[in-house]
């Protein structure tokens, strides 16, 4: 496999693919329309704090599916990072990926529920930084080019600068980061992270999610709403 390496000026594609792979997930595996409303309005408090602490109850099916999914996703980027990391410019500092993304409401709540844990100050001004944001800022967690809450980043916030592979209609084809892999002639499969096999695992535990608290919202929020949602 000899994938075409994107160039250094189409770094800002990375940001398309995420916009193109939100604009997938809302209208490939989802239904109605985002309300935070409906999501402030509906979610079981006993399912927030098991989701937001990403499992504490590991009987818990909801909280065992995120769980399970977020290890996924760690595991295979460390497995990236073990091969291929001396060919990658990620790490603290570098926020280039960090676009106003949307979320689904499983990792909303865990958003959410992190940024009840802060200090007051903190939480305050994350609020105040997400009540102003819009679609086309950076993300409203991102303080001096830092993650506030990186523990518990939603999951496409863990994929950030690992090679991708991208359905489309010819078969598919491969996206990372222009800054990342230089030097390579090629990426082997096994590095590659199927991006519509981990929508699909994410929409399946969003709706294991929704289907343990009854009610709930199978849309995709703004990151920003889900740092307003007020957990009882
Ligand atoms: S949640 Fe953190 S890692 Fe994800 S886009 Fe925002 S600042 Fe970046």
């Amino acid at each position: 496999m000899n994938p075409a390496r994107p160039s250094r000026n189409q770094h800002a594609g990375n940001h398309e693919t995420r916009e193109n792979n939100e604009k997938m997930l809302n209208s490939k595996f989802l239904g109605r329309a985002p309300s935070c409303k409906d999501a402030k309005a509906t979610i079981k408090n006993k399912i927030i704090e098991d989701i937001s602490t990403q499992g504490t109850k590991p009987d818990d099916p909801a909280a065992g599916h995120y769980r399970s999914l977020v290890a996924k996703v760690d595991a295979h980027s460390r497995l990236v990072v073990d091969a291929l990391g001396a060919h990658m410019q990620c790490g603290p500092g570098c926020a280039g990926c960090c676009s106003h993304i949307s979320v689904f409401t499983v990792e909303a709540v865990a958003l959410a529920r992190g940024v009840a844990r802060l200090a007051p100050t903190q939480r305050q001004a994350i609020r105040r930084r997400a009540a102003g944001c819009g679609p086309a800022d950076a993300c409203p967690l991102l303080v001096d080019d830092h993650c506030t809450l990186y523990a518990v980043r939603p999951i496409i916030c863990r994929t950030h600068g690992l090679p991708l592979l991208i359905a489309s209609g010819d078969g598919g084809r491969m996206d990372w980061c222009p800054l990342n892999f230089e030097g390579l002639d090629a990426i082997p499969r096994e590095y590659l992270l199927d991006l519509e096999q981990l929508n699909r695992m994410l929409a399946g535990v969003n709706q294991a999610f929704l289907a343990c608290c009854e009610h709930g919202t199978p849309t995709r929020i703004p990151l920003a709403q889900a740092l307003l949602m007020e957990l009882a």
